[in-house]
């Protein structure tokens, strides 16, 4: 399957913010926002562009399918069954994107970022209901419980991320750290995604 392979710091620098791509280091003062808070490339210094509407729209497309670390045609075909499905197309559009099982992995603080909680799952270490998946997109339901496999529970990797408590204060997800498993409570409410997004510019992109 195609992924990006370039730099994640660039990303973060390109959106102006913390897209937190990579666990730890992003907490800390290494992180390159922090530095260069400026867009990368050698004209991104001066770059004092007026942005139009349309570059509005295309720069938070660009931050939340970065943010959960989605190509575009992926995306866009979340965007299509969002538009579809009954609601609101941009709240519909987060919350198929937060049921990822890779997102929720990643909210539950198993890994530290979400391309790490991929990982964790395309390498089988993780279990929904009792059963191995290994599929990133697969699309958590309420209730279902979320599980660091028996074998994997002493992955340093795990342990490290979990000590940054990023899964302790989400309310639609319960966590029991000692037995490394969690449960999605409830399809969260857009006002209970920790995502500073505007996502009626995506809505209205495209819709073009
Ligand atoms: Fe983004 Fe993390 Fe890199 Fe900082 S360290 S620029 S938040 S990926």
């Amino acid at each position: 399957m195609a992924r990006y392979r370039e730099s994640n710091c660039k990303l973060c620098r390109r959106e102006g913010e913390k897209l937190f791509l990579k666990g730890s280091r992003c907490l800390s003062e290494k992180c390159a926002i922090e530095r260069r808070q400026f867009p990368p490339g050698q004209h991104g210094q001066n770059m004092r562009r007026k942005v139009s509407a349309y570059g509005l729209q295309l720069r938070e497309k660009q931050k939340v399918k970065r943010t959960y670390g989605l190509l575009e045609k992926q995306f866009r075909n979340y965007f299509k069954k969002a538009a579809t499905a009954t609601g609101v197309t941009g709240e519909q559009l987060l919350q198929m994107l937060e049921r990822r099982l890779d997102n929720i992995v990643y909210r539950l603080g198993f890994a530290g970022s979400r391309k790490a909680a991929r990982q964790l799952v395309r390498h089988r270490h993780i279990t929904v209901n009792g059963r191995i998946v290994d599929i990133p997109s697969y699309q958590v339901r309420p209730n279902e419980v979320i599980r660091v496999k028996d074998k994997s529970k002493n992955l340093d990797l795990i342990h490290d991320s979990l000590k940054l408590g990023r899964g302790d204060d989400i309310p639609w997800l319960r966590l029991n750290k000692a037995a490394l498993e969690g449960e999605l409570l409830e399809v969260p409410k857009r006002t209970d995604i920790p995502l500073t997004a505007n996502e009626s510019l995506i809505v209205e992109l495209y819709s073009k």
